[in-house]
C-alpha cells in the first residue's frame, strides 16, 4: 500500500479522436501501476466532478456558459486544439474535481496524486493547447476559498511554459486588485539558458520549459527558466535545483502543485529537450525531496507527454509515483 492516494477515474479519457495527445494514457498509467505492483486497488480514490462554483473561481461566466451550451466560436475551438463535445466538457470538470481531491489529500497525507490534470494552458476566458479548464488553478482557488491554505506554489516541469497558470495568478493580488506589472529582470545567464524573476501574485508560479516552443507569448511566471533546445539531464537538474532554491527564498507555500509533464523527454514529439527517462525520475525526486525537507505537501498532476512510443510516456508518469514513494520511505527511514 502506498503512503498516499492516487485519484483516478476512467472518465478522465478525453474523447478527441485520433490525436497527438494520447487520450488513453490515464488508463494505461492506472493499469501499469497495478500490473507492476507500484500501487494496489486500495490506493486509488474516485473523484467527483468540480462544481460550477469551483470552476467559476478561475474561469469567466461567459467562457463557462459557452462551454456548457456548446457556443464556442470556430476560432476558440481551433485555439483549444481539441474538438469540442459535451463529453469533453464533462471530462475536464472531472479532471478539475480530481485535482481538488488530490490537493485535499496532499494536505492530509503529505502527497496526493491526480492521475490526470495539469491543464496549464487554460486561461480564465479561453482554452488553448489541449487545455479547456485549468484544474490546478481550480484546486488552489478552492482551498484558498475554504481557508484551508493561504499560499501555494506551482512548480511546472512540462516542456511547455505554463502560460495559463502565469496569466491566472500573476495578474491579481490576494484581494483581487491588479498588481503593478513589473518587467521580468534577468537574474543570471548560463550558456543560452536564463532564469527570470517576475512579480509574485497570489500564488508563486515556477516554470521550467523549452524557450523555443509553444506558447509563443509567455506571460511572466514568478520564476521562468528558459532552456535552450537539446538541454540534457545534468543541465536541466542544475537549473531546477537553482529555481527551487530561489523560489523557496521568495515564498513559503502551504501547498506545492507539481505539474509533472512527461514531455521534456528526448523522444517526445512536441518537445525539444533531451532528458532521459532516468533523468526525468531524478527531476521528480528533486522536487519531492525539496518539498519534504521543508515539510510542504505536494499535489501532483501529469500535463503533457507525447513520446513516439506511448509506453515511454506511461513509464515516465509511473516513475513519478515511484519517486514519491521512495522519497517518503527515505524520509521515514531517517526519522526512525
Ligand atoms: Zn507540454
Amino acid at each position: 500500500m502506498l503512503p498516499f492516494k492516487l485519484v483516478y477515474s476512467d472518465g478522465y479519457y478525453l474523447p478527441i479522436g485520433p490525436h497527438v495527445f494520447p487520450a488513453q494514457k490515464y488508463k494505461l498509467i492506472h493499469d501499469r501501476l497495478l500490473a507492476e505492483r507500484i500501487a494496489s486497488t486500495t490506493d486509488f480514490l474516485t473523484p467527483q466532478p468540480a462544481s460550477d462554483d469551483d470552476i467559476l473561481r478561475v474561469h469567466t461566466p461567459e467562457y463557462v456558459g459557452k462551454l456548457k451550451q456548446g457556443r464556442l466560436s470556430p476560432q476558440e475551438e481551433l485555439a483549444m486544439e481539441i474538438p469540442y463535445s459535451p463529453e469533453l466538457v464533462r471530462a475536464f470538470w472531472l479532471a478539475a474535481g480530481g485535482s481538488i481531491l488530490a490537493a485535499q489529500r496532499a494536505l492530509a497525507d503529505g502527497i496526493g496524486f491526480n492521475i490526470g490534470g495539469g491543464f496549464h494552458h487554460a486561461f480564465p476566458n479561453h482554452g488553448e493547447g489541449f487545455c479547456m479548464i485549468h484544474d490546478v488553478a481550480v484546486a488552489i482557488r478552492k482551498l484558498i476559498h475554504d481557508t484551508v491554505i493561504r499560499h501555494a506554489m506551482t512548480i511546472d516541469c512540462d516542456v511547455h511554459q505554463g502560460n495559463g497558470t502565469a496569466a491566472i495568478f500573476a495578474a491579481h493580488s490576494p484581494n483581487g486588485a491588479p498588481l503593478p506589472s513589473a518587467a521580468p529582470r534577468p537574474l543570471e545567464r548560463r550558456r543560452e539558458a536564463s532564469m527570470t524573476l517576475g512579480a509574485a501574485g497570489e500564488v508563486f508560479t515556477v516554470s521550467l520549459h523549452q524557450h523555443n516552443n509553444y506558447p509563443a507569448w509567455k506571460p511572466p511566471s514568478s520564476i521562468d527558466v528558459n532552456l535552450p533546445d537539446g538541454t540534457g539531464d545534468d543541465e536541466y537538474l542544475a537549473w531546477l535545483d537553482q529555481a527551487l532554491s530561489s523560489a523557496f527564498r521568495h515564498s513559503e507555500p502551504q501547498l506545492i502543485c507539481y505539474i509533472a509533464g512527461a514531455d521534456p523527454y528526448a523522444e517526445d514529439q512536441l518537445g525539444g529537450l533531451s532528458l532521459t527517462i532516468d533523468g526525468l525520475k531524478r527531476r521528480d525526486e528533486l522536487v519531492f525531496r525539496a518539498a519534504r525537507t521543508r515539510g510542504i505537501p505536494v499535489m501532483v498532476t501529469y500535463a503533457g507527454g507525447y513520446a513516439r512510443n506511448v509506453e515511454d510516456t506511461v513509464t515516465i508518469h509511473c516513475n513519478t509515483v515511484a519517486a514519491a514513494r521512495e522519497t517518503v520511505d527515505r524520509t521515514a527511514a531517517r526519522h526512525s
